[in-house]
């Protein structure tokens, strides 16, 4: 069964959604990311749920199936393969990707992806770091902290972001940060959780808590 440009975006907004917990999501949630009235999306929901990609109670929230497990897998696949050829193939910079990739994802053609794949020499993270979902839909576990979390005196190196969007990568770039700095947290604030981190062994740089939250690493 064929998909939708707009079923594909609910089905991933709400992989989206749903990582790290159980719960059902709101309606509501769905609608702020989507930004489209809650009534309409109640209508692609009864949609998705006929389709047999959604769990859907009225009052209740939404769920994904399985089936509509596997095909928001399948866009994420997409969107972080092409992302990493954007990045190592045409030069383009990280923060310059994601609304591409947003168009990307769509392609249909599976032989494609599997030899952009192929091409990439399979890729195991995109630009940003997050994990590739592998071909037959698993979602890799990387185990990342959150910097936020690391105790003064540590060590660690920058495996990726919490969030991708363009203005967040950009302040990490004006702070010469990317993936594969090494980090060397000196101090954590008390006041307002900013750390002092040097930033491959350049004099320490402060760096705010909500900064630092969504910037993930592993311990060197
Ligand atoms: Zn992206």
């Amino acid at each position: 069964m064929s998909t939708s440009f707009a079923e594909e975006n609910y089905l991933k907004i709400i992989y989206r959604l749903s990582e790290g917990h159980d719960d059902d999501i709101s309606t509501n949630a769905v609608a702020e990311l989507t930004q489209t009235k809650a009534a309409s999306v109640t209508d692609m929901l009864r949609k998705l749920a006929e389709k047999g990609w959604v769990h859907y109670q009225k009052y209740q929230g939404v769920r994904l199936s399985p089936e509509g497990e596997k095909i928001a897998l399948g866009i994420v696949r997409k969107h972080r393969l092409w992302e990493v050829f954007l990045v190592e193939k045409m030069g383009f910079n990280w923060d310059e990707v994601h609304e591409i990739a947003e168009q990307l994802e769509h392609i249909e053609s599976d032989s494609l992806i599997e030899k952009l794949d192929a091409f990439l020499e399979y890729p195991k993270t995109d630009p940003h770091g997050d994990p590739i979902p592998t071909k037959n839909g698993v979602m890799p576990e990387l185990g990342y902290l959150h910097l936020s979390d690391i105790k003064a005196g540590k060590r660690c190196v920058l495996m990726g972001v919490a969030k991708d969007s363009a203005v967040f990568l950009q302040l990490l770039t004006k702070m010469q940060l990317s993936l594969g700095s090494a980090l060397y947290v000196q101090e954590v604030n008390a006041f307002d959780r900013s750390i002092s981190v040097s930033i491959d062994n350049a004099p320490a740089a402060f760096i705010s808590h909500e900064v630092a939250k969504n910037i993930l690493v592993k311990l060197a």
